[in-house]
């Protein structure tokens, strides 16, 4: 079985043709994809089916949804059956150009919530200049 099949298959996914053409896309870039992106790579899947599978993948817990405050990236997730913190790495948003890079070793804190607060996801986002235009600026 194949890496993405084996994933859905745990997560208790239906492998479908279209599915693992989603995840395979999302797990061969390093880096949170937004829809348009995705939409981009998959030039002959519908729209509504990638938005579909996406919605599917959430429930499942197949993706991360991250948030960069301009767009809505999705990312595979390389957890077990259930999302835990621990599979969850810090996000960084450069506001020059605009790229949502993973920072895989970089942990997201863990926060203790007051009681009765249960959390669903977490989105840790640091925003800022990247290596790349932070170069630009002094060159
Ligand atoms: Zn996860
Ligand atoms: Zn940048
Ligand atoms: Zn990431």
């Amino acid at each position: 079985m194949k890496r993405e099949e084996e994933t859905l298959v745990n997560k208790g996914v239906r492998p479908t043709a279209n599915r693992l053409l989603v995840l395979r896309t999302l797990m061969s870039i390093d880096r949170p994809m937004s829809l348009t992106e995705l939409e981009s790579e998959l030039p002959y899947m519908d729209k509504s089916s990638i938005f579909r599978t996406l919605n599917l993948f959430k429930e499942h817990h197949v993706t991360h949804e991250i948030d960069d405050g301009a767009t809505i990236r999705y990312e595979a997730c390389h957890g077990e059956k259930r999302c835990n913190i621990s599979d969850m790495h810090t996000h960084f948003h450069c506001e020059i150009c605009q790229e949502t890079t993973c920072l895989h070793d970089v942990k997201i804190p863990i926060v203790q919530l007051p009681e009765g607060y249960e959390s669903q996801s977490i989105n840790y986002m640091i925003k800022g200049i990247c290596p790349k235009c932070a170069k630009k600026q002094i060159g």
